[in-house]
């Protein structure tokens, strides 16, 4: 669901820091996507008084809130495919995360001279923050470390805003006119794209492993993206990295001191499951440091922390069996930290629109670690070219009857884990939507 965005009116950002704005008051901004980002970014730039402008392509995916707010004068909407035109006279474009630059690029390119520059929403409400930013960024894991970063400060007793890529905007905490001593942001490698001024104080890289190369042009522009985190920062700044990206750091001669993470067992209480998230917690721990939380306070921290919704989360246990949820798992990665999260056999229910990765490298965890895999929704013969021979395969049209067969095939002390390894769309809306039907069917067996 959409976070509701403040209601503010036009004008009410102090003129010190719409003067920061790389346009003037009166001046023409176009936002492009509805996302809850280009909703925030739009609002913040009719704050500032300039006249902003929202492009979205579908119509349905403006939420009817802003859209009393843009009747009410505060901004242009413009729904349906985009065209060149509507940029001419822009003196600055604002991308939603959601929108790839190989759309928009050739669409500036058509507009005619002087082309207006472009940026993201988080480099936008970054102009006019103040506070020092702990970023992280990663193939998985972001949003799982940033929540445990900021629940580490908010123990030591800093005041924290934790946001970007995990649902709320910076430009609504710039908009609200707060002030935090941290601002804890996850970012993914659309946001870092092009992004010329986040410097953060501590950027955290968890892993860099394939995802989106659908929209990034190759591994080595993906890379770069990741890497790009750590570009602006001086001697000053630290760098959390795992051992295998050390080199890579080295090689490109960024100047951050360098805090290389790994699981070392040092928050043995905690309801988080697996390896990996040992080793995000240390990496948030090295991130938090830095401002002055201390190992009890982050000890604390994860001790309390409960597990983040569709995130190997646990959704209930009966006759001895454990259901997991992770609907967030979209990706071979995830998938391989999942199983190694359980010494218990695990029937895996797993499928959807695969989105690439070696699967087939999986065989010899399958085999140590999964009963039998039951396989539901799309890309059925990916997975079974990959694991036929390996375990025990079944396949479902669909999720219910793929758990109803897991179930049976479970033992006492077994787990029925959703670790999909694929993306949603084929069945639901969202991973979110995956998540809540697999836990709706854990309550109906009670
Ligand atoms: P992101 O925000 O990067 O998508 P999340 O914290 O939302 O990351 O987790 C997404 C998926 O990745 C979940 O299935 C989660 O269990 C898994 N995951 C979390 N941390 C890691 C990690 N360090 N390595 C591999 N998979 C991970």
């Amino acid at each position: 669901m959409r976070p509701d965005q403040p209601p503010l009116s036009a004008g009410s950002l102090a003129p010190d820091r719409i003067a920061r704005l790389p346009l003037r008051p009166g001046e023409l901004a176009v936002v492009v996507g509805a996302g809850v980002s280009g909703e925030a970014a739009a609002r913040l730039l009719a704050a500032a008084g300039v006249r902003a402008r929202l492009l979205e392509r579908k119509a349905e995916n403006i939420p009817a809130r802003f859209l009393e707010y843009a009747r009410a004068g505060g901004v242009e909407i413009l729904a349906g495919e985009h065209s060149p035109e509507q940029f001419a006279g822009a003196s600055l474009v604002v991308a939603s995360p959601g929108v790839p630059l190989s759309v928009l690029v050739p669409l500036l390119k058509a507009v005619p001279p002087p082309a207006p520059p472009l940026m993201g929403e988080m480099e936008l409400a970054l102009a006019l923050a103040d506070e020092p930013v702990l970023a992280v960024t990663g193939s998985s894991g972001k949003t799982t470390t940033a929540s445990l970063a900021a629940a580490m400060l908010r123990e030591a007793g800093r005041s924290v805003f934790l946001g970007g890529n995990i649902g709320i905007p910076l430009s609504s905490h710039v908009l609200e006119g707060r002030r935090a001593d941290v601002l804890v942001l996850e970012v993914s490698s659309f946001q870092l794209q092009g992004c010329k001024s986040l410097r953060p104080k501590v950027g955290i890289l968890l892993n860099l492993t394939p995802n989106h190369l659908d929209r990034h042009a190759g591994m080595a522009e993906y890379a770069e993206a990741k890497f790009s985190l750590f570009a602006r920062q001086t001697r000053e700044d630290v760098a959390v990295l795992p051992p295998e990206l050390e080199e890579d750091f080295c090689r490109r001669g960024l100047a951050a001191r360098r805090e290389i993470f790994a699981d070392r067992g040092r928050f043995p209480r905690t309801r988080l499951l697996g390896r990996h998230n040992a080793a995000n917690a240390e990496a948030a721990y090295l991130a938090a440091r830095v401002f002055g939380v201390d190992e009890e306070a982050a000890a604390r921290a994860v001790a309390g922390f409960t597990p983040l919704r569709h995130r190997l989360e646990p959704a209930g246990s009966l006759g001895g069996v454990l259901y997991v949820n992770d609907s967030k798992c979209t990706t071979v990665d995830s998938l391989r930290a999942a199983l190694s999260a359980f010494e218990a056999p695990i029937l895996l229910l797993a499928g959807g629109r695969f989105k690439g990765g070696d699967l087939a490298g999986l065989g010899e965890l399958l085999r140590r670690r999964v009963k039998a895999v039951v396989l539901f929704g799309a890309c059925r013969e990916v997975f079974e070219t990959a694991w036929t021979g390996i375990v025990p395969l079944s396949w479902h049209e669909s999720l219910a009857p793929a758990f109803a067969e897991a179930r049976q095939r479970a033992a006492g002390g077994d787990v029925v884990l959703l670790s999909p390894a694929a993306a949603s769309y084929d069945l639901y809306a969202n991973y979110e939507q995956r998540g809540d039907h697999f836990c709706r069917l854990v309550r109906e067996l009670s």
